[in-house]
């Protein structure tokens, strides 16, 4: 037998900073980052992370990785998840997934940077972000392409980007979006989630029933249907403004 080291102590992190994006609830937002460009995502850093130059010559990167807290998951986690790329029904162990249900909590997201601003503080502008408004950052890092990029990697039980769903809107929806100054970047951004198919797994041919997402300030209200061809579609049947 070894001896085992002593285990190490807890340790204590503080946010850098905080997301503010264009997704006030965790329903509905893509499952990995990059799936829905239009959505706006700002990280707003923290006294005393808020000082310009702790961004000094990241305006040279591209992308970042993000680390944050899944503030909006419980603590309590299970050896065993179901991820929703294998229909919500086979388990595989949380480490082999990429659960939000997980020790510590800790998420890790790659996304772009397009705009950093020193004015006030500091904001940084990213796109493809996949957090919920609110989510705590814990640390960012510029992303390096030539040691990180890993094309030939093997990915398990998601090996590639999952299919995605045709969108329509019904025409009262249509008629919210025409009044908005936002509306072709909101239609935009509800076709690029809706595509990705944000229902439960376990509840995928529920059809009759609408479902209800929140993006920006709207509520998305949207039906699957199905048509002569057997093909689901997703339809936005409303847009209410909250
Ligand atoms: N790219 C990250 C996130 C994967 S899970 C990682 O691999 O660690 C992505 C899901 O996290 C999203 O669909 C969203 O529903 C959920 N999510 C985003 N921000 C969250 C938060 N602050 N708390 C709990 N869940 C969150």
């Amino acid at each position: 037998m070894h001896d085992r080291p002593a285990p190490p102590e807890a340790f204590t992190v503080t946010p850098i900073g905080v997301i503010e994006s264009d997704f006030p609830d965790k329903f509905g937002i893509p499952r990995q980052p990059g799936l829905a460009d239009t959505a706006r995502a700002s990280l707003v850093l923290l006294p005393p992370f808020d000082d310009p130059l702790t961004v000094r010559g990241l305006e040279a990167f591209s992308h970042l990785w993000l680390t944050f807290v899944f503030h909006q998951s419980p603590e309590r986690w299970t050896p065993l998840v179901r991820p929703p790329r294998l229909g919500g029904n086979a388990r595989v162990g949380v480490f082999a997934s990429r659960s939000t249900h997980r020790p510590n909590r800790l998420g890790l997201s790659l996304v772009e940077l397009v705009d950093i601003d020193t004015a006030d503080g500091v904001r940084l502008a990213l796109r493809g972000a996949d957090l919920v408004s609110g989510t705590p950052v814990l640390d960012l890092k510029p992303y390096l392409p030539w040691a990180e990029s890993r094309p030939e990697a093997r990915a398990g039980f998601a090996p590639e980007a999952p299919p995605t769903l045709a969108v329509g809107f019904s025409p009262a929806a249509e008629t919210v979006l025409a009044r908005r100054e936002d509306g072709d970047s909101l239609r935009e951004l509800i076709r690029e989630v809706l595509a990705q198919d944000p229902r439960p797994a376990y509840r995928r041919g529920a059809e009759e029933r609408v479902y209800g997402m929140r993006l920006r300030d709207v509520d998305v209200r949207f039906q699957a249907r199905t048509d002569a061809a057997g093909e689901t579609r997703l339809e936005v049947v409303e847009i209410v403004t909250m």
